[in-house]
């Protein structure tokens, strides 16, 4: 029997003491206020039990973490050619690099980095009425928690600071890879990555995935194929040009954002969060990739 609770509890002290955590994203400049001192985790087994420590409740901006579920809504909608508009190859670049995209006349390498997540964004836009508040439903809905939202402060503040995205969607339509107003896809853009969550409800929200597309209450199903899809490409695609490294060392698929948090799950065995702000140079949370090295060497589970 593996003793999760102490796993965790060890992790969350030795990770204390470190001296260098990272440097929060400032080019966000209400994610520069958050302190780096913040540490949680929360791990649910798909056998219902479950785990947390430190501030696993303190919610935080899940930023491109975000991209992973309004990508597993545009694939489930089905009735348009996502793959004409979109690849399904690792970048190798940085989340907000351009010269790709132009080599490659608009088509993003995949939905996790930012111009295929804008994408992403333009089909949802075309496919839904109300996609800002129908997101929102649908994370609601997987978490069974209606408590959740948009923190507006921080979706303004990338409004007023983010020119690399500005950039990317105005490229996107120039080369016609979106097909509704720049300015509206980017307001559902920044809105989705403004989300605020913690720990325990990441969990809840990539429950679907470790579950073969049944949500935690059951309430929302995605097709096998779909998850076996977005595992693989959270693997390959997961951590912007760090996911080798991500796989090298955790050996899970997940998925992190520029707010310090990282979702990764094992199949049919559990979800992981970690949250932790300080950022490494490549743009993950530092002592979050370092605590899921370290729970997946304590506990050798992994998928490989
Ligand atoms: N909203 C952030 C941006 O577009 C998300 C980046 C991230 O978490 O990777 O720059």
């Amino acid at each position: 029997m593996i003793d999760y609770q102490t796993i965790l509890d060890e992790i969350q002290h030795e990770l204390s003491t470190c001296e260098h955590r990272g440097k929060v994203a400032s080019y966000i400049p209400e994610l520069a206020k958050i302190d780096t001192a913040n540490f949680g985790m929360h791990l649910q087994l798909l056998n219902g039990k479950s785990y947390h420590t430190g501030r696993s409740k303190t919610p935080f901006s899940i930023q491109s973490i975000s991209k992973v579920l309004t990508f597993a809504m545009a694939i489930a909608l089905q009735n348009h050619n996502l793959w004409e508009r979109v690849g399904v190859e690792p970048s190798g670049n940085p989340f907000n690099h351009l010269s790709l995209l132009e080599q490659e006349k608009g088509i993003p390498r995949n939905p996790f980095i930012n111009t295929g997540a804008l994408v992403i964004c333009d089909i949802l836009i075309s496919e839904l009425e109300h996609p800002k508040e129908a997101f929102l439903d649908f994370v609601r809905k997987l978490t069974n928690d209606p408590s959740i939202n948009y923190n507006t402060a921080v979706a303004k503040s990338e409004q007023r600071t983010g020119f690399k995205n500005f950039a990317a969607a105005n490229l996107l339509k120039s080369f016609g890879n979106l097909k509704n107003d720049v300015s509206e896809v980017l307001d559902f853009y920044f809105h989705q990555c403004a989300l605020e969550i913690n720990c325990k409800q990441l969990c809840n929200a990539f429950y679907f995935f470790a579950n073969n597309g049944v949500c935690i209450n059951n309430s929302t199903h995605l097709k096998d194929q779909h998850v076996k899809r977005i595992n693989a490409l959270m693997l390959t695609c997961g951590f912007y040009d760090e996911a080798g490294e991500f796989a090298f060392e955790v050996g899970l698929p997940g998925k992190s954002g520029v707010g310090g948090g990282i979702v990764a799950l094992l199949p049919d065995e559990f979800v992981i969060s970690v949250w932790s702000p300080g950022l490494n140079e490549k743009g993950n949370s530092k002592l979050g990739m370092m605590a899921l090295e370290m729970f997946t060497t304590k506990t050798e589970l992994s998928i490989f």
